[in-house]
């Protein structure tokens, strides 16, 4: 089955509001094998709700809409499904008992407008809404279906789960299940990671695509097939041929920062951090799981070097090896070049219980939020790298 989202609000378009119930509601319905073929913003405007969900209509089997189901003058879904689908809207006396019955838990007081959320249109699938007001429904015109949903995302999902995916598994004898598997690269750049598996991006089932994400890249291989077994069953042979292709660079479905957590916890090894930029990339990135959490010892944070001649490798193979350490303790530097934004260059520098020193050196040119990033997964790389030495890695096969 295809589907289509509308999003509908004002605020989507202003930009004040980030749309994240299309991005969730294509999750969901990909689950169930309904394929998502277009996302629509639009504003609240009857006239133009009703002619995005009449063309959404006619190209697609399955239009969820999201939004301005609310009691306001504003909230305008309701009567664009009935205007689109040629249904009128019909009163349920069991919707306004139940919007009465939680204002009387809430204790406050229903509005006369209140009623308005009472209605739905004529012979619509009612999904009564235990997390809200509004109730949602779905309305059907020649085999074509519109689902409305509640704007506010923790009644969005709530409804989704509990009653949508499975009236549409039940109603509509979804046949075809969608299963993404997703597995992580680290140490490549997305071009080198794309050159490696060019011929199996070629391919509609399964799909496979990479996003970079955070200075991390992803390989996502989406498959589809009768049942959740058969899906995988496509996956299981091309993640064994990644497997291959990226010896030394997979994570499986780990982030970089749970694999480099993990093997400080496997191996028992303690870390010391001195980061030179104040905002801390690298100890925010240690700190996302509580065994890099734990692996952290010490954690020292100098004022960033404005000065290219000391922000140097040098400089970060100084603070990686001045002093003394523990015992199987670990220190690891981090020195950005920090002159005012963009950082330019990421210095990092470890200094391993009997070892020589490692370094990284990497250019950057991002903006400051996106060079955070990349300072974190510079030098969260270096470490895994030792923990973890080339090429005995690969990634579990699931
Ligand atoms: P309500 O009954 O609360 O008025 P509603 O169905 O009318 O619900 P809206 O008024 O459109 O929904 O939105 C309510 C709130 O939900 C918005 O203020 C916004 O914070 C959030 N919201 C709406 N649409 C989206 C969206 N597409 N993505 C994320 N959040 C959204
Ligand atoms: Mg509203």
């Amino acid at each position: 089955m295809e589907a289509e989202i509308v999003a509908i609000g004002t605020e989507l378009l202003l930009g004040v509001t980030v749309d994240t119930n299309s991005a969730y509601l294509a999750q969901q319905l990909a689950t169930v094998g309904v394929a998502v073929r277009r996302v629509t913003l639009v504003r609240d405007d009857l006239h133009e709700i009703v002619g995005v969900l009449r063309q959404a209509m006619d190209r697609s089997e399955l239009v969820v809409c999201s939004g301005g189901l609310g009691p306001t003058g504003d909230d305008l879904t309701r009567e664009a499904i009935a205007e689109a689908t040629g249904r009128p809207l019909v009163f349920h006396q069991m919707l306004l008992d139940d919007i009465a019955a939680r204002f009387a838990a809430f204790q406050r007081t229903m509005s006369e407008s209140n009623r308005r959320q009472a209605y739905v249109p004529q012979d619509a699938f009612i999904i009564r809404n235990p997390r809200g007001t509004a109730p949602a429904f779905v309305a059907e015109r020649a085999g074509r279906y519109v689902a409305a949903l509640p704007g506010v995302p923790q009644e969005l999902h709530y409804l989704t789960e509990h009653a949508l995916l499975p009236y549409l598994r039940e109603q509509h004898n979804l046949a075809e299940v969608l299963v993404v598997r997703e597995v992580r690269v680290s140490g490549l750049t997305e071009a080198e990671a794309g050159e490696r598996i060019a011929d199996i991006m070629l391919g509609d089932n399964p799909v496979v695509g990479i996003t970079a994400k955070r200075g991390q890249h992803t390989i996502r291989i989406a498959a589809q097939g009768p049942s959740k077994a058969a899906a995988e069953a496509l996956i299981t042979p091309l993640v064994a041929t990644i497997n291959e292709r990226f010896v030394g660079f997979l994570m499986g479905e780990e982030t970089l920062e749970q694999r480099v957590g993990r093997l400080l916890a496997e191996r028992g090894i303690k870390l010391e951090l001195v980061e030179t930029e104040i905002a801390a990339p690298v100890y925010r990135a240690l700190t996302q799981t509580a065994a890099g959490a734990q692996a952290l010892v010490q954690v020292m944070i100098r004022p960033s070097q404005t000065n290219p001649e000391s922000a140097s490798r040098e400089y970060a193979q100084a603070l990686a090896t001045a002093g003394n350490r523990e015992p199987a303790t670990a220190r690891l530097a981090v020195v950005a070049e920090a002159g005012g934004e963009p950082i330019r260059n990421v210095h990092v520098a470890l200094a391993a219980p009997n070892e020589t020193p490692r370094y990284d050196t990497r250019g950057i040119d991002f903006g400051l939020a996106q060079a955070h990033d990349f300072v974190a997964s510079t030098a969260l790389e270096l470490l895994r790298r030792w923990l973890e030495p080339m090429p005995s890695t690969t990634a579990e096969q699931h």
